[in-house]
């Protein structure tokens, strides 16, 4: 399921959504204040860097913030 993480860029929380349709977040509005100031997150298991990737972990928006470890 296209569950997707968003930042609320007002009252600074984060929720998730299912988004059917890629066009649908344009149209998504916070679950907490109802604003449409929000960005979409990278979800947590698409930020894990394949074995072997050039991309280091963290270096994803939305990921550092969740990785406790280095
Ligand atoms: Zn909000």
């Amino acid at each position: 399921m296209p569950i997707y993480e968003f930042h609320c860029e007002d009252c600074g929380k984060n929720f998730e959504s299912l988004v059917l349709i890629a066009s649908a977040v344009n149209d998504l509005t916070c679950k907490h204040c109802n604003s449409s100031n929000i960005k979409k997150m990278i979800s947590a298991t698409s930020c894990q860097p394949a074995k072997g990737s050039p991309i280091p972990a963290g270096a994803l928006s939305g990921c550092s913030s969740r990785s406790g470890f280095s």
